[in-house]
């Protein structure tokens, strides 16, 4: 068995790499630095075709499969796991939302801008005291007349800051707890809706963070997402699909921190010889290339399930558990080929080792991906 891409795979994987490497590169650096979100090089994305890979072309998108998707993220964090991040977070857990669980007019009104990237996307379930624990959500949305009226506070959300459409879940009906859980469409725009705590962070510097406060947040019922007690569901079915890129954000920044210190073993000489000669150092670049051999696979298997319609949630918990683990692995190893000179913010190998750790908390901790795989293989 073995995974070739296809040619129009390939022209995507392609087209991603030469967009990083041509307009991303450049600049990847002064943009983390300053912290801020680029409009520059998401309307750069946009230019490319990359802000709708896997949304139809009857709603703007390209209407490629999920294995171009996946490598157009990796191609991306390759360079910088910042828009990596960001990508997969519009894609998958907002417009291919809506795409899965809209209703034809939610569809034809939300998805062109969204996979044309003039809208961005964001999803809102995680609250300061419901993390892992969804279940001890406390964010309300109560139906009064034609509108829903939300209550409650979302924390740490990608892209708050700059979102036009976030799908956000509150609770419908206490009584049934996961049960009572529902999806809904907010625009930035809605009454009652503003940014809280804007979180500076550890890593992917770029990407902004931010509480999101709904005090008597008015929203039209028709944005309702499915059915009322459909939002746990929802968001299970999301964080799957979520994990694939996640898993192919942390697989590209471990490429990238990879290629750096193969270059650079090749480069130093110490002893009078490239340090690529020592053992010590090749033993670490083997151990690199087995961990991001296996996250690949992984990756890329979990992408195939999905866009075959299979069941893909063990695999996908197991890619991203495996990618997340690889990227903190790798990029630490790549620092130590570098020595001192990878400990300087003069090269990118620190930011790959800060920006790699988020990979194993979002969108469901390594724990949790070690749940979701014990209980599919324990039954
Ligand atoms: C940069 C960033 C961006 C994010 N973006 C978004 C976003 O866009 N939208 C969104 O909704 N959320 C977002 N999140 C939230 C993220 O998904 C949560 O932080 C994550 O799910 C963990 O929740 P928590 O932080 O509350 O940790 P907790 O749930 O409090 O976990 C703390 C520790 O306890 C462990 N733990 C908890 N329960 C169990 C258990 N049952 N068994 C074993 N171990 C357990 C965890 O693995 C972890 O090690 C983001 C977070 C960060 C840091």
């Amino acid at each position: 068995m073995d995974f070739e891409f296809d040619e129009a795979q390939l022209n995507w994987k392609n087209k991603a790499k030469e967009f990083a490497e041509r307009d991303v590169a450049l600049v990847v650096d002064e943009v983390e630095k300053k912290g801020k979100f680029s409009m520059e090089l998401w309307e750069k994305l946009m230019e490319e075709g990359l802000t709708g890979v896997p949304i139809p072309t009857e709603y703007g998108g390209a209407g490629a499969d999920h294995i171009s998707y996946v490598s157009v993220i990796e191609e991306l964090s390759k360079v910088s796991a910042s828009l990596g991040g960001s990508l997969s977070v519009h894609t998958t857990l907002c417009a291919q939302v809506i795409l899965k669980f809209g209703n034809d007019e939610q569809k034809q009104k939300y998805l062109p801008p969204l996979a044309k990237g003039e809208v961005i996307g964001a999803f809102a379930l995680t609250e300061p005291n419901a993390g892992t624990d969804v279940g001890s959500m406390e964010s309300t949305a109560v139906l009064e007349g034609d509108d829903y009226v939300l209550n409650g506070r979302k924390y740490f959300i990608t892209h708050a800051t700059i979102a036009g459409v976030f799908i956000v879940i509150a609770i419908t009906d206490p009584e049934k707890g996961t049960k009572g859980m529902s999806a809904f469409i907010v625009e930035n725009d809605a009454p009652g809706l503003k940014v809280g705590k804007i979180f500076d962070k550890m890593g992917i510097r770029s990407t902004e963070h931010a509480e999101v406060i709904m005090e008597n947040c008015k929203i039209p019922k028709e944005n309702l997402l499915g059915n009322e007690g459909d939002g746990f569901k929802i968001s299970m079915i999301t964080l799957d699909s979520g994990r694939i890129g996640i898993a192919a954000q942390a697989l590209g920044l471990a490429e990238g921190a990879r290629d750096a210190a193969v270059k650079y073993a090749n480069e130093r000489i110490q002893f009078g010889k490239p340090i690529s000669r020592l053992q010590a150092i090749q033993w670490m670049i083997a151990e690199m290339e087995v961990k991001i051999t296996s996250a690949k696979w992984l990756t890329y298997h979990a992408a195939f399930l999905e866009d075959a319609g299979e069941r893909f949630s063990k695999e996908a918990a197991m890619a991203k558990l495996a990618a997340s683990t690889s990227a903190v692995d790798v990029t630490r190893l790549a620092i130590q080929v570098h020595g001192g000179y990878g400990y300087m913010t003069d090269l990118p190998l620190e930011r790959y080792y800060r920006d790699a750790k988020i990979t194993e908390i979002y969108e469901g901790t390594s724990e949790v991906q070690k749940m979701v795989i014990a209980r599919s293989v324990l039954g």
